[in-house]
């Protein structure tokens, strides 16, 4: 079906012209009648589906109808660039209507985010704990809400602002359209839809949480500590052209960025210890193409939304699959084609397996002809928690070692002194609790 058979209004039609779609994703053409309809929608739909427009489209066409002036919608996202993310969405989709649309987050001043809120932005696009900041002044009102969604609704479960969502909630008025979207069903997000959702429209795409389908995936083995020099040659060989990076912690994103721009190849990095101003900084360097590899944390890099981009890397393997299916999402937007690599150590076998096991094949192995899977690492990016525990009983003992040593001398010293040799000067024996540890 043509967007045309949706019944969108015309500006909207010339907004979806303009971005150059051409006809409705999948989740589109599911998702919008029913809530162009008013009714409430709980959809499956994970990153990459272009379930984004499915909720905006039919958000924008109910908005067209009356005057301005009040806060008619909220879109509740759990990440910071998601909603920017979305907000951007609905300047592009809704260019030629007049709805404007506000992002509250944190991060950055409340100041701006308050006139959004007295001049009636149509719609609020909000991270649950800054909205909640804002609740606390009579400014933010929420009573005249038509239309809420909740965003990655199983993501702001993982990031625990589940709570926060259901006080939300409870804030607006019962009288609402709900559109719940979620890549998956955990149980806390099915009993809130329960509570949250009456006669919804039911979109199940994915009969299998997996990826879309236009994704080449494989797997890397390599030694943990050559992570990074197999990773490097990948770049040098010219696999990769450009490549959103994940990685465990902020730690080894900090550590991998670094060994990237020690290696001549233009790198970045976004994380929760980042600012906002650096966070956009680096995620505009990427999407123009000033920085070859963007190095996220997972929670850092929901509602990243780089056109086409090619490559997806996990450095680490995700230990949740869910996570796995996610990362995997931010290539082949849209049903175009995109490759996903995930470099596994031994230690990561399970993780890989269960994996495999979620998106139901085995992935292929590939082994980087050419690349000295026996080479002395030249980076260590992280001490193995085996070799932290190690250095901790080897500096345990040598300071038990110390302490013997000197308890021996204390003994000694005072036996001196009671023996009431006092020629050598009766040096006072020194008090030393412990041994120095550096
Ligand atoms: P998301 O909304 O995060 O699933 O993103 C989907 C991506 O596909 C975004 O980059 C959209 O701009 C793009 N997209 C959304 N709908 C369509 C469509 N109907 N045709 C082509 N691209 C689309």
């Amino acid at each position: 079906m043509p967007f045309s058979g949706l019944k969108l209004h015309p500006a909207l039609v010339r907004g979806i012209k303009d971005l150059g779609y051409v006809k409705p994703t999948p989740i589109q053409s599911n998702a919008i009648p029913p809530a162009m309809d008013g009714r409430d929608v709980l959809a499956t739909a994970m990153t990459g589906s272009g379930k984004t427009a499915a909720f905006l489209l039919p958000l924008l066409h109910r908005l067209m109808d009356r005057s301005r002036g009040t806060t008619r919608a909220l879109v509740l996202t759990p990440t910071r660039e998601l909603a920017a993310q979305v907000l951007a969405d609905l300047e592009d989709l809704g260019r030629h209507t007049p709805v404007k649309g506000a992002a509250i987050f944190g991060g950055v001043g409340m100041v701006p985010q308050e006139a959004a809120f007295r001049r009636g932005a149509d719609v609020l696009i909000a991270t649950p704990g800054r909205l909640l900041d804002h609740l606390q002044y009579p400014y933010a009102r929420l009573d005249s809400i038509e239309h809420v969604v909740l965003d990655e609704a199983d993501r702001m479960l993982d990031m625990g602002f589940l709570p926060d969502v259901t006080r939300i909630l409870r804030r607006l008025p019962a009288r609402r359209q709900t559109l719940l979207f979620s890549a998956t069903m955990p149980a806390p997000i099915v009993k809130l839809t329960r509570e949250m959702l009456h006669n919804a429209a039911r979109i199940d795409l994915q009969r299998k949480a997996a990826p879309a389908s236009g994704i080449t995936q494989a797997v890397y083995p390599v030694p943990h500590q050559l992570k990074a020099a197999l990773f490097a040659t990948m770049l040098e060989r010219g696999d990769i052209k450009q490549a959103l990076v994940f990685t465990r912690t902020k730690h080894r994103a900090d550590r991998i960025m670094k060994y990237l721009v020690k290696h001549g190849v233009k790198a970045e990095r976004i994380h929760g210890n980042r600012s906002q101003a650096q966070r956009t900084a680096a995620l505009s360097g990427f999407k123009s193409g000033a920085f070859r590899v963007l190095v996220a944390t997972d929670i850092a890099a929901r509602g990243i939304d780089v056109e086409a981009l090619g490559h997806v890397v996990n450095f680490d393997v995700p230990t949740m699959p869910e996570d796995y299916i996610h990362r995997v999402g931010r290539t082949a937007r849209a049903e175009s084609t995109g490759e996903a690599y995930t470099l596994v150590s031994p230690e990561e076998q399970s993780e890989l397996r269960a994996i495999e096991r979620a998106v139901g094949k085995q992935l292929p192995r590939v082994i980087v002809s050419g690349f000295d899977y026996s080479a002395k690492p030249d980076t260590v990016l992280e001490v193995p928690i085996a070799e932290r525990i190690a250095g901790i009983q080897a500096r345990k003992a040598e300071e038990r070692a110390r302490a013997k040593v000197n308890a021996a001398r204390r003994a000694r010293n005072e036996a001196a002194g009671k023996s009431g040799s006092r020629k050598s000067g009766g040096r006072k024996p020194r008090v030393r609790s412990r041994a120095t540890s550096r």
